[in-house]
């Protein structure tokens, strides 16, 4: 891929590594922009100063809402290497995340190459506090000036970044999750497991509900029956239950996480049964009650591991584990975060060095 360099006139001032970066709040001195239309093809592949995108009122994302975008983090280890941790695989449910809306398919190796060219030219934005990481979302939006549905004939596709804070700096804490039975995510041959903006325009409603009410996120359930648990807001839910792990099937309505698929590989290296099942909610919430749930946690790239302290479903809570961290969710905490910063051996080929 052949990019062009642009240079900014002048470099922000970075915020201190040590104080509350925060998740989301700095954004870096560059981005990553391409262009694609149906005549020229992928083209105008630049690294230049993060500035406002120029658009036209007309822009297709701004009223069909075609726009799809990944997450994933840059860590600098203690010899000072940079690791991304399976960058292939954002490549790839962004590549199906754009075919279920439309849009053209951006090859993988040319997703993974323009994440890698702008994190190499932004190294010195990648924190180095312990828990620090480097956010990285890359996103692609409908930009043909028409007022008409149809699959846009012109695309861009960005990448920005920003410095992120430890999601716990006082150690890793459970959370309260609401359990939404009236509002719903995805259904059967929707785009539940697509990563597109319209999916959290959608659950904005429950989430505002939840924190109403003083819980920190959702747990969602299937859209038909609302029987079955799905996943939390922001990341796939797991929960262990007599010593085994349960967690939803990736079969179209649930966001096949690469943090969930990471967990599974290390629960079965470690001997542990994982079931992807259907579980409904009133075994779970039974579950629960009886002390056969022993741990519940969420998994996704921002927390990495989520403890899930409490579930209220339809008023009803249930306690899970004394509203403390669970043994096993720590040790994938200690495990994989150990990996994604180079602490601990990665025995899967999990991370790929970023050449600077
Ligand atoms: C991104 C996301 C996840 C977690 O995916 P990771 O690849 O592990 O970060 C889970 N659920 C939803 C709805 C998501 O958008």
């Amino acid at each position: 891929m052949e990019i062009e360099y642009v240079k900014a006139k002048t470099l922000k001032e970075k915020p201190a590594w040590d104080q509350n970066l925060g998740f989301g709040k700095y954004f870096t001195d560059y981005m990553f922009t391409m262009d694609w239309t149906v005549e020229k093809g992928w083209h105008n592949a630049k690294i230049e100063p993060y500035a406002p995108i120029c658009m036209d009122p007309a822009a297709m994302v701004l009223h069909y809402a075609q726009e799809t975008f990944e997450g994933l983090k840059a860590y600098k280890t203690k010899d000072g290497r940079i690791l991304l941790f399976r960058p292939e695989m954002n490549a790839r449910r962004f590549a199906n995340s754009n075919r279920r809306l439309c849009m053209e398919v951006l090859p993988e190796d040319m997703f993974v190459e323009a994440i890698e060219k702008l994190v190499a030219y932004e190294s010195d934005w990648i924190p180095t506090a312990e828990g620090t990481s480097l956010y990285i979302r890359p996103f692609m939006f409908a930009n043909e000036a028409a007022v008409g549905v149809h699959p846009s004939n012109a695309y861009k596709f960005v990448i920005i970044l920003s410095p992120v804070g430890a999601y716990y700096p006082e150690g890793v804490n459970p959370v309260k999750i609401f359990v939404e039975d009236e509002y719903v995510r995805a259904t059967k041959g929707g785009t539940g497991f697509t990563k597109c903006g319209g999916n959290y325009a959608a659950s904005i409603a429950a989430q505002v509900k939840a924190e109403k009410l003083g819980y920190t996120q959702v747990l969602w359930l299937d859209g038909v029956e609302r029987k079955y648990v799905e996943e939390v807001g922001t990341m796939n839910v797991m929960f262990k239950i007599d010593g085994k792990i349960v967690t939803a099937p990736c079969d179209g309505t649930v966001l096949p996480g690469v943090t969930r698929d990471s967990i599974i590989h290390l629960l079965k290296s470690w001997g542990y049964e994982v079931e992807e099942r259907h579980l409904a909610i009133d075994d779970l919430m039974e579950a629960g009650k009886t002390g056969h749930l022993e741990e519940a946690f969420g998994t996704g790239t921002a927390a990495v591991i989520s403890p899930v302290g409490e579930l209220n479903y339809k008023g009803e809570i249930v306690t899970i584990n004394n509203f403390k961290t669970g043994e096993l969710t720590q040790k994938l905490y200690d495990t994989l975060t150990g990996i994604q910063w180079g602490n601990v051996e990665d025995n899967f080929g999990w991370t790929r060095v970023v050449k600077k």
